[in-house]
């Protein structure tokens, strides 16, 4: 009678968008008392639009056309918000070279020959380049993420976006909490920003600044504190912390590589489905003991 019970409570799961891809994680999902929540893309919607544009040692329109030029090159989703203010403005796309990653920083290349760099806050501290002013801390305020453009270690100005949080989030986090399972957030977005979205979904635990290699050692150091714990993500950096955790959770809107790893995929990318996956294991696992 045990395999019908699972094959009938898989079989639910399908319907409601689940896909379970490994039933012995799926299993031990009822043991689950953390869950990790990737920002980008799972607590939000991953489409950032660009809200304000701040030129500082150039015009704003060779700001935004350097910045469009260059993330032209990169599918983050960052990048895709530029893009998108790129062409509505309709700047000149110049020509890029060189083009390289920062990894969890930003990127730079050659930019009509210039020696360009759009990164973050981080980077920005890094390097002791100075651009606390004013409008900067405004942006932050509001939990908005902030990327900036240099030549060399000169600051040419900034472009602030926002994501939108997604309203299942906050569903599933308060869920969560009456289940007894705390809600963590991990990103490598800046702490500014993540403090923002975190206190609006009410999320428990916030990581931020976490570089993509540093994700799967977090998932280590919450079961070396006696955690169970499901993994959320969507992109190709999200795969081995995907693989450290109890449970794999990728979005299906998500890259492959995480669709791979994972063992349940919530094909509707829907985070109040973390809940669901919990209740039907629950649900299962008690039946058939
Ligand atoms: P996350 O998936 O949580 O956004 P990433 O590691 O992909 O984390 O990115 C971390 C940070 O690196 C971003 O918040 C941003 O500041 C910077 N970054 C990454 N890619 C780009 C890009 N294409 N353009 C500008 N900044 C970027
Ligand atoms: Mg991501």
């Amino acid at each position: 009678a045990t395999p019908l019970v699972t094959a009938v409570s898989t079989s639910i799961g399908a319907k409601k968008g689940l896909l379970v891809r490994d039933r012995g994680a799926f299993e031990n999902a009822r043991k689950i008392n953390a869950i990790v929540f990737d920002k980008t893309g799972t607590l939000t919607e991953g489409q950032f639009g660009v809200t304000d544009i701040q030129e500082v040692g150039t015009s704003k329109e060779e700001l935004l056309s350097i910045a469009y030029s260059v993330e032209l090159n990169s599918e983050h989703p960052i990048a895709k918000g530029i893009v998108n203010k790129g062409k509505e403005e309709n700047v000149k796309r110049m020509e890029v070279a060189d083009y390289r990653n920062i990894t969890g920083k930003g990127l730079e290349a050659k930019v009509d020959g210039r020696n360009i760099k759009v990164v973050s806050p981080g980077f920005m501290r890094g390097e002791n380049i100075s651009f606390e002013d004013e409008q900067y801390e405004k942006m932050a305020k509001e939990g908005k993420t902030v990327v900036f453009v240099l030549e060399e270690k000169k600051l040419l100005g900034f472009i602030a976006l926002s994501d939108i949080i997604r309203e299942s989030a906050k569903e599933a986090v308060t869920k969560l909490k009456s289940m007894g399972v705390e809600s963590i957030m991990l990103t490598g977005d800046n702490q500014r920003v993540a403090d923002h979205v975190g206190r609006e979904i009410g999320i428990d635990t916030i990581f931020a600044e976490v570089l993509p290699g540093e994700k799967a050692a977090k998932v280590e150091a919450l079961h070396q504190e006696g955690k169970t714990v499901a993994m959320t993500g969507d992109g190709v950096n999200d795969a081995p912390a995907l693989a450290k955790a109890n449970l794999g959770i990728a979005i299906g809107a998500g890259t492959d590589v995480a669709i791979e790893t994972a063992d349940v995929i919530l094909v509707k990318s829907n985070p109040l489905d973390v809940v669901n996956i919990l209740k039907l294991s629950r649900a299962t696992y008690r039946k058939m003991l």
